[in-house]
């Protein structure tokens, strides 16, 4: 680009994220299914304490964040000097990779795991190292087959986006414990709160009992409030401190902070949100199997849907056709997965509307496509 000014090279290695679509051609009244939003939006409580900051933007926030690390370490159990937050868990997995990799050094994240890892570990000029997934899932022996001497770190999305499929807590437990001392396990618990399987937990004690690993959850799911920014993260009195000297003094807002402590709090909003999912989370799967379709199955607020390779049926006609329908799901091409659509959990309605659209798609012959 002709520019006298050079970045870090593997900067231009890397391909910008690129988010789940928001329109559908100039349509009002779409369905948006792309980003995993929950339907219920946030808790009224979190609305209360935005709208009450705003009477206030003239100071800086308090740079950390102690209404909102108190909060979550009274939800959580979480002793708050070993909580820090961010401005979405995104700004966390990218300053963990800027401190912790030096560049050349290696970091492992899975075939179908979140893009957001490859773009912080070559941000910070790392090494991105994939390791392949069995049954779209992450699998241990695959991570630790790719562990090397440079390795410094690994991230998990535990479940992961776009699969919706999870590692059990004894498989997380070998992982830590067939790693490394050196390398850093980064536990992303994004759709922790959607999880009921009894075999699962989201890293807590994990964290708590070693010195090497990060849990990073988020705000942008069950809490609804995406729009905000707000990301935290549970990580040994070490790290913490690391990640306290390179983040932004004030890298949290006031309205964020007020809004995340109220939703935090609101423990009964983010029951109901986790049972309206599980319900329509079983309900959709099980019509989309009866359609035909192959489902991933999934413990995350969103589920993996399998198209045919190529001709009428392919994932790229199913998204065309929903997109005519005014509905946007997500095509997850970038993820590794070119013939299956990510389908966010909404409301009762829109899956119903989901349902009817993808069955009029299955039942369309081939001349009529
Ligand atoms: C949505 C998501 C996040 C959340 O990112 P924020 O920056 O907190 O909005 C993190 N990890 C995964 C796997 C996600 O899908």
């Amino acid at each position: 680009m002709g520019s006298p000014l050079k970045p870090r090279a593997s900067i231009l290695d890397i391909s910008p994220y690129i988010p789940g679509k928001s329109t559908a051609g100039g349509r009002e009244n779409v369905i948006k299914l792309s980003s995993n939003e929950t339907p219920l939006g946030p808790s009224l409580k979190a609305v209360e304490a935005f709208s009450a900051a705003g009477s206030h933007l003239l100071r800086y926030p308090d740079g950390t964040a102690g209404n909102l690390r108190r909060a979550i370490g009274q939800v959580y159990g979480l002793d708050p000097a070993r909580l820090v937050c961010g401005a979405g868990s995104d700004e966390l997995l990218n300053l963990l990779a800027q401190a912790y990799l030096t560049p050349g050094d290696e970091a492992i994240y899975t075939e179908h795991g979140f893009l957001v890892y490859k773009i912080a570990i070559l941000a910070a000029g790392g090494v991105p190292v994939v390791a392949p997934e069995r049954g779209l899932t992450a699998n241990v022996d695959e991570i630790l087959a790719k562990v090397t001497e440079r390795t410094r770190l690994v991230f998990i999305a535990n479940p992961n986006n776009p699969t919706g499929t999870y590692l059990p807590v004894d498989e997380v437990k070998r992982l830590r414990a067939g790693l490394p001392d050196n390398v850093g396990l980064v536990l992303d618990g994004a759709y922790a709160e959607y999880v009921s399987a009894n075999d699962y937990e989201a890293g807590i004690e994990l964290v708590a009992t070693t010195d090497n690993t990060i849990m990073t959850r988020t705000f942008s799911k069950i809490y609804g409030l995406a729009a905000l920014r707000i990301g935290w993260m549970f990580a040994p009195e070490a790290v913490v401190d690391v990640i306290n000297r390179i983040r932004g003094p004030f890298n949290v807002s006031s309205p964020a902070i007020e809004a995340g402590a109220a939703a935090i709090c609101d423990t009964d909003h983010r029951d109901a949100a986790a049972a309206h999912n599980e319900e329509w989370l079983n309900w959709l799967s099980g019509e989309l199997t009866a359609l035909g379709l192959k489902v991933t199955p999934s413990v995350a607020n969103f589920i993996l849907v399998h198209f045919e390779q190529s001709g009428a049926k392919s994932a790229d006609c199913a998204n065309d056709y929903l997109l005519e329908q005014g509905i946007i799901v997500r095509q997850v091409t970038s993820y590794g997965l070119p013939h299956a659509l990510r389908i966010t959990i909404g409301s009762g309605d829109e899956m119903k509307a989901v349902a009817a659209a993808l069955s009029d798609f299955m039942s369309m012959n081939e001349a009529n496509a």
